[in-house]
């Protein structure tokens, strides 16, 4: 899922995400609550219809932004009060708050409210955190369940039905509504983790995430955790791992059998003149790109690679040219939606080519 924190992938028009065939994109919570405002995303008929974007959406809780404040924040066992990054006044999230600014904003999937635990921590602290995080979700669930018809779009408006329809795929009689996701957490403690599953599962959630990864642990870290959790949630039910990863480990954990990921590497690399490419990450501002005639990625068929040459996009980007993001931004979306066209390729094939296991990406295909 690309990441759209202010409701825009940044660089990318909505119109160039269908064209990459972006299924999915994520919004952030608490960017949109400070900024425009959920009531006001609400009264113009939710995100979906404020920012034009008829596919599905997910939002997040607001808990890892706001974790991520780390001194302007304070947790209690209420909420947590944080000060904006933006001008400094205060405001308090609840799980109950949390799930009203969803409901207000309208995605498909939204997160139930949870402490992303802070990395490294001891055991206790850990355990105190998960537990935390459990009593958080049975909030969120039942304030979810007692207000999910608040959304700003009734089932006969709701923008993925009109796309259904634009598409020609078959009528759907269900009625579409938001699908809350609970989050497992446990720090970097296997048996925590496992028992964070558990606990969330028996609250019966219609997709499960882990948070709390990708916090400056060791990758093979990451990986234990994610192979701990997965032998617990259902396998009939999303399994969601939350801000992850580079390229070769996406294909990685889709292996193990996660079936959605966000992250904010290919736009935030992007913009930061790193591309990566079927030969590995480039970083374009190098001298060596200043006579580069080739494309970004010769495997590459994304609209950049087919008409820039690198020297172009070298040039663009030392000269600080808003277009440099721009291109930049297509051409390493375009990478990671490739990977998992081919992830999903591999998985109906039955991997007959190693790639889930480590092999080389296929041949576009
Ligand atoms: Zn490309």
């Amino acid at each position: 899922m690309p990441v759209g924190t202010v409701g825009s992938v940044k660089a990318v028009p909505q119109d160039v995400l269908e064209e990459l065939d972006a299924q999915i994109i994520l919004g952030n919570t608490y960017h949109l609550y400070l900024r425009p405002g959920h009531e006001l995303i609400r009264s113009l008929g939710g995100l979906h219809k404020f920012i034009s974007w008829d596919r599905a959406m997910l939002t997040d809780s607001g808990g890892f932004q706001v974790f991520s404040l780390g001194d302007l924040r304070k947790v209690s066992e209420e909420g947590v009060s944080f000060r904006s990054h933006l001008n400094g006044t205060s405001h308090f999230f609840t799980p109950e708050r949390s799930m009203e600014i969803q409901i207000a904003l309208g995605a498909d999937i939204v997160m139930a409210f949870d402490e992303c635990t802070e990395h490294p921590a001891d055991r206790s602290r850990v355990r105190d955190s998960m537990e935390l995080t459990l009593r958080w979700a049975g909030r969120s669930k039942d304030y979810f369940e007692a207000h999910k018809h608040e959304v700003p779009w009734t089932p006969e408006s709701h923008p993925l039905r009109k796309n259904r329809a634009k598409d020609g795929a078959p009528a759907d009689s269900s009625a579409p509504t938001q699908a809350l996701f609970g989050i497992v957490q446990g720090g970097m403690y296997a048996d925590l983790r496992r028992e964070s599953a558990e606990r969330t599962v028996e609250m019966d959630f219609p997709g499960y995430a882990i948070g709390g990864l990708s916090v400056g642990e060791p990758r093979e870290q990451t990986f234990e955790m994610i192979a701990a959790v997965l032998e617990i949630l259902p396998k009939d039910k999303p399994r969601y791992v939350m801000g992850v990863g580079y390229p070769d480990e996406i294909v990685r954990y889709a292996g193990m059998g996660v079936d959605m990921m966000d992250c904010v590497l290919p736009t935030r690399a992007a913009r930061h003149g790193l591309l990566f490419t079927s030969e590995g990450r480039i970083n374009i501002k190098g001298a060596r790109y200043a006579q580069d005639q080739g494309p970004a990625d010769a495997q590459c068929r994304c609209k950049v690679c087919a008409r820039y040459s690198r020297a172009y996009l070298r040039h663009l980007f030392v000269a600080g040219e808003p277009l440099a993001a721009v291109l930049n931004t297509v051409h390493n979306l375009a990478y990671y939606l490739d990977t998992m066209r081919a992830v999903r390729h591999a998985i109906s094939l039955g991997d007959n080519s190693g790639f889930l296991s480590g092999g080389a990406r296929p041949e576009r295909l």
